[in-house]
């Protein structure tokens, strides 16, 4: 994670176009630069009961992708599991994104970005659904094998 003064949503430098995000009350403010690994849904219970909403719409990133532009100190981390350390605002609560260390990989909640255009391209851990979504999109049971998960695929 790179703590940086200041970016501009115009930022066309080597990191490419630059997208800025923020918490529900704007005293931390984010940045991505760049291509996430990948963008989908994930409709698992942590997800569900962490964004108190259905489904989390999710943006995979490598975490240098990834820029805080301000507020910094003002981010307070949850970690139920090693697996994943939720970010959130001290402030306002809102939430930012989760950093996923065995992955290397960091969600930034594509609602945080809300300018970024999010492209979904699959549904992981649906056997947990309380929304089906009859997108055409793969429908993964859990999460794809190089993540660990079995691959299987679920219907719709
Ligand atoms: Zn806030
Ligand atoms: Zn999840």
């Amino acid at each position: 994670m790179e703590v940086v003064d200041h970016l501009h949503s115009t930022d066309h430098t080597h990191h490419g176009t630059t997208y800025q995000g923020s918490c529900f009350c704007g005293a931390v403010q984010i940045a991505v630069s760049g291509a996430p690994v990948v963008m989908g849904y994930c409709h698992c219970e942590s997800c569900r009961s962490w964004s108190a909403g259905p489904v989390n719409a999710f943006t995979l990133w490598k975490p240098e992708a990834i820029h805080i532009v301000r507020g910094a100190d003002n981010i307070g981390t949850f970690n139920k599991t090693p697996t994943s350390y939720r970010k959130w605002c001290k402030t306002c609560g809102g939430h930012l994104y989760t950093e996923h260390p065995g992955w290397g990989l960091t969600d930034v909640y594509a609602a945080v970005i809300a300018d970024f255009p999010f492209k979904p391209a699959v549904h992981v851990n649906y056997q947990e659904t309380r929304l089906r979504m009859a997108d055409g999109l793969p429908k993964l049971q859990d999460v794809p094998p190089e993540m660990g998960g079995t691959g299987v695929m679920l219907p719709e």
